[in-house]
């Protein structure tokens, strides 16, 4: 089977407050119990929180063998990270200007600078010229740029409620990304 993620990410954090975020939501989570509090080995590649007895009462709909499956945790981001769907099938990437396609264009060096925070992340639009960072065009599939973020891996489907609880927690909008392994 493979694996479904959802990434919940706030590109407007400073990168000084990662930190702080986390303990909050994973305080509040807990509290809940949502997620438990101790991380463990339960996401891809690095620990996680496993779901606790409440987790169902954020989901509409969950992945057959949700419990059972050894992925189930969730991943608190506190880096620059680009949430994205792991690349799979990227159809567009529209100037957030005119709108047009600059899939074709390139646009995989600004990414880099905007990662790297070292150089400008601008792309210049072929279209219009207009100038903007490469995190303000419009991918598609959604993707998300930010220095925090939550990654549920297979969950399923949350209740929309959920979305707007965590963004009153955080205090900032929250952008979110489906991916799938
Ligand atoms: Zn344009």
């Amino acid at each position: 089977m493979s694996d479904h993620y959802i990434s919940i990410v706030s590109e407007k954090t400073n990168p000084r407050d990662s930190q702080e975020l986390a303990e909050r939501i994973v305080s509040y989570l807990a509290e809940k119990k949502i997620i438990q509090k101790e991380l463990s080995d339960c996401v891809l590649g690095s620990t996680g929180h496993k779901p606790a007895e409440n987790f169902g009462s954020v989901l509409e709909k969950q992945y057959e063998g949700f419990l059972d499956s050894k992925v189930n945790g969730v991943e608190i981001i506190t880096e620059r990270r680009v949430f994205h769907n792991s690349g799979n099938g990227l159809e567009g990437v529209h100037c957030p200007n005119c709108g047009q396609n600059q899939i074709e264009e390139d646009w995989g060096n600004a990414l880099d600078n905007w990662y790297e925070k070292l150089k400008s992340d601008l792309v210049k639009c072929s279209n219009c010229s207009s100038e903007n960072s490469i995190t303000k065009f419009n991918f598609e599939p959604n993707w998300g740029f930010g220095d925090f973020g939550l990654i549920f891996w297979n969950w399923g489907k949350f209740k929309s409620h959920f979305f707007t609880d965590l963004e009153k927690i955080i205090g900032m909008e929250l952008k979110v990304v489906y991916g799938k392994l």
